[in-house]
């Protein structure tokens, strides 16, 4: 009965341990924040919220300072949808209503 209870905790960690490497993909490279409207200069790796960008694209990547060439920020509406969707994913596995630092 104890390994029972053994395997479906670590399975829950499974998940959160997926959970956290998903948030991870859509982390702002500027702020380290869940992206509001991310956008993608198309010059580096980097994505950013639109306003951790910077006011022009021209300005180029603020992270690693890419040069770039395109006139105007385009914000991912793909990716801004994923991410609005995982913060629903998120507050239904980690509910914040009370800090359970006992399971830590
Ligand atoms: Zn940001
Ligand atoms: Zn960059």
């Amino acid at each position: 009965m104890d390994n029972e209870v053994l395997v479906q905790t670590s399975d829950w960690k499974n998940t959160k341990e997926a959970v956290a490497n998903f948030r991870r993909l859509l982390l702002c490279s500027k702020c380290s924040d869940l992206m509001t409207e991310p956008v993608c200069l198309g010059i580096c790796e980097h994505m950013l919220c639109r306003s951790c960008a910077g006011p022009r694209a021209g300005d180029g990547c603020v992270v690693c300072n890419s040069p770039a060439w395109v006139k105007d920020i385009q914000i991912n509406r793909q990716l801004s949808s994923i991410i609005q969707l995982f913060s629903g994913l998120e507050s239904l596995l980690n509910p914040r209503e009370q800090p359970d630092s006992s399971l830590a």
